[in-house]
């Protein structure tokens, strides 16, 4: 039976842990106490954390060296050991209601001016080796719960990059630098738009950033980038 008829019929069972909880999608109560949801005070041009407020518009000393290209990097959670679970169960399980799972926590930091989302996209190689993207599916569940229309194949990747862990920063830029495109069909949907690139973890930022870039120069108006969670380096203050 495949995975998504037996969600239906089996009882409902924690993203986190795999406990038994009284509904589809929920965490139990010791996940939920574990997960690190972020919200303000952040940086105003990336949303990274602050440990205390330094009042409105402050930015943190990366982007006010270098003034990013996106409109902000929204997660729902900080990277542990339950978000990574839940990304990880979606990567390689690939059943739909992690997916939504995710999307109903992101939905709150979603711009109120966002016309259209797009997933990060993976190598068709990769793709018919999974046999989906888990980036689309986040997208597609935040498309549905937000009503806001869902680009997925506006953004290619149109070279395969081998995994960025253990890189250094400029290394992990130098790997994805070109590996993206607008697919030309996705043209008029980022023209002029306010996107929202939607991914499941935001580690160093490497590939998102490198999706920006092509995003921005295809016309886009803003790209504000949206994951399910982001790795925070503690002690950033
Ligand atoms: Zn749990
Ligand atoms: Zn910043």
């Amino acid at each position: 039976m495949p995975g998504h008829l037996l969600d239906l019929v089996l009882p409902p069972r924690c993203p986190g842990c795999g406990a038994t909880v009284a509904g589809q999608g929920r965490f139990c109560a010791s996940c939920w106490l574990r997960l690190r949801f972020l919200a303000p005070p952040w940086c105003a041009g990336c949303n990274l954390p602050f440990a205390f407020d330094r009042g409105e518009g402050a930015r943190c000393a990366t982007c006010l060296a270098d003034p990013p290209g996106h409109a902000g990097v929204r997660a729902a959670v900080a990277y542990g050991e339950i978000a990574r679970t839940v990304a990880l169960r979606l990567k390689y399980g690939g059943r739909p209601f992690y997916a939504a799972t995710m999307a109903a926590l992101m939905q709150r930091h979603l711009p109120i001016d966002a016309t259209c989302l797009v997933p990060v996209p993976l190598h068709r190689r990769r793709i018919w080796s999974r046999g989906y993207n888990q980036a689309a599916m986040i997208a597609s569940e935040l498309a549905r719960r937000a009503q806001v229309p869902v680009a997925l194949h506006a953004l290619e990747r149109h070279r395969a990059t081998p995994p960025l862990r253990d890189r250094s920063a400029r290394e992990r830029r130098a790997t994805v630098a070109g590996a993206f495109r607008v697919a030309p069909g996705g043209r008029t949907m980022v023209r002029g738009a306010s996107l929202v690139l939607v991914d499941d973890v935001y580690t160093s930022g490497a590939t998102a950033e490198a999706c920006v870039k092509v995003l921005r120069a295809a016309g886009a108006a803003s790209v504000t980038i949206l994951a399910w969670a982001r790795v925070i380096e503690d002690a950033t203050d």
